[in-house]
């Protein structure tokens, strides 16, 4: 996975425009035969395991309630994360899942610390902003310069060195908003490498409109990327309306001079973790279906959309199987990664605790059978793109049987992006899959203050909980999965 997929899946147009019209057509003539086809056993008990989460017969909301109330917010190596991991884990061996643990890894963590940013001429008028994820701080007297506005990212890369000396780069660039989130993977590539590329030509701070689709007046944090181990100058995401505001003025023909101030500072040597529970499977216990969220988050809201959902989903879907009489042949194995949100100084650079399982499990990954991640919010599943082994299976077939009364239709193309955490261990050999979810309104509210449990809508994160309870029994019980084609292994 690229570091600039920092908390985001990035999706296939096509896919998604295609299940989204083969999704309306169901949703007027129903599932009709499909469903009477559901006639072996895996199938019978994953429609049952659909229609109990879909009914709202599940923990989900629970889970995602008391985790965001809490914990609050979970930044990376902070001692709510870590807080948050240890009461996932007990949580977890009170509800009876098997081999519960932690797995503990090194990071270096980010505080945000205090910040501030005004225009200072033609006139004042204060700024709403947010430091970038591993902004360095600003000089305590704080930076004082003009802004030189670009369009882009490609703007900013064509300015001639030096043509920055002394000056404050912003990057106006609005991002599209779209139901599979494509827009953000074209529009983040900004907030990863525009504090670099205006440090190259001599700009003293960076700006950016928020990589975001809201218009409110929130700033949308997210990481940025090292260069040969620190952030080069202190970066800075702006409200869409005051990002707006700079571009007008400019526009206008005055000289716009800002203000900016940030106490971020840097924690070494602090500890993430990863925390992992199981269903262990009755025939085959050693092979794994693997099902990801992560536990951290940004420090602005409650981290509720982003992923506390997708901690509630995963953990409420391996639940209600857990709970049922029989085990699956398989283990379901959930994992609440720790630190998926920041970028390291050294080489892996993100992803750190995906890097983490993928390493410590790395023996463990060729009897991996399949691996997804929910981390796209809590708006409902739409489709499902399985690994090119498996599209034409009787898998497959099983799966879109089960999924299609719920509105998930199958994606005619392979997973675009299985998910930052996930990606690691696929990058190992295991075959990815994905689910995809609704992110028309994601990107308003993605590492927002607005990121609370006001923003999830409970009937749609049911939909996600039926959708993963069901997938995850047929992938752990399924006597029809293609065979492992093998892979190299990614170098550690
Ligand atoms: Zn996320």
């Amino acid at each position: 996975m690229p570091v600039t997929s920092f908390c985001a899946r990035r999706h296939a147009g096509r896919a998604a425009i295609a299940a989204t019209v083969v999704a309306a057509l169901a949703s007027i003539v129903g599932p009709g035969p499909v469903r009477a086809a559901a006639d072996t056993d895996a199938e019978r008990v994953a429609t049952g395991l659909r229609e109990t989460a879909a009914a709202g017969r599940n923990i989900a909301w629970d889970w995602v309630s008391e985790l965001t109330t809490r914990f609050g917010p979970r930044p990376a190596g902070s001692a709510s994360e870590h807080a948050a991991a240890e009461w996932a884990a007990a949580r977890l061996r009170t509800l009876g899942f098997d081999e519960v643990r932690i797995e503990t890894f090194p990071v270096t963590a980010w505080v945000r610390g205090t910040e501030t940013a005004q225009i200072v001429a033609p006139f004042p008028q204060p700024l709403v902003i947010a430091a970038l994820g591993e902004s360095p701080p600003t000089p305590p007297a704080g930076i004082e310069a003009e802004v030189v506005v670009f369009g882009s990212l490609e703007e900013l890369q064509a300015a001639p060195p030096g043509s920055l000396t002394g000056r404050v780069a912003m990057v106006a660039a609005a991002m599209v908003r779209t139901e599979d989130g494509a827009g953000y993977s074209s529009a983040v590539g900004a907030r990863i490498d525009g504090p670099r590329d205006a440090a190259r030509r001599g700009a003293i701070a960076f700006l950016l409109r928020s990589t975001g689709t809201g218009t409110h007046r929130f700033a949308h944090t997210g990481t940025t990327r090292y260069v040969d181990g620190r952030v080069p100058i202190p970066s800075f995401a702006l409200s869409a309306p005051d990002a707006l505001q700079i571009q007008r003025l400019a526009a206008l023909g005055d000289k716009v001079r800002v203000r900016l101030t940030s106490t971020a500072r840097y924690i070494e040597g602090a500890r993430s973790q990863n925390v992992i529970a199981e269903v262990r499977g009755s025939e085959r216990p050693r092979e794994i279906v693997l099902l990801g969220a992560h536990l951290d988050s940004w420090d602005q809201g409650t981290g509720a959309i982003d992923d506390a959902a997708g901690t509630a989903i995963v953990v409420a879907a391996a639940r209600l199987i857990h709970e049922l009489p029989q085990r699956p042949r398989r283990t379901v194995r959930i994992v609440l990664f720790g630190s998926e949100e920041v970028a390291q100084p050294a080489v892996p650079f993100g992803a750190f605790g995906g890097h983490a399982y993928a390493r410590a499990h790395r023996a463990e990954l060729p009897e991996h059978v399949l691996a997804g991640e929910s981390d796209l919010g809590a708006d409902r599943v739409y489709a499902l793109a399985l690994p090119p082994p498996w599209a034409k299976s009787g898998f497959a077939h099983s799966a879109a049987r089960v999924l299609a009364p719920i509105g998930v239709l199958m994606s005619p193309g392979p997973p675009d992006d299985v998910g930052t955490d996930v990606q690691p261990s696929v990058d190992g050999g295991v075959p990815g899959m994905e689910l995809n979810q609704d992110a028309t309104r994601y990107f308003d509210i993605h590492h927002t203050p607005d990121d609370t449990l006001e923003r999830i809508d409970r009937a749609q994160l049911d939909q996600n909980v039926a959708a993963w309870a069901a997938l995850a029994w047929l992938a752990a019980d399924s006597g029809q999965l293609p065979a492992r084609t093998p892979a190299e292994p990614a170098p550690p």
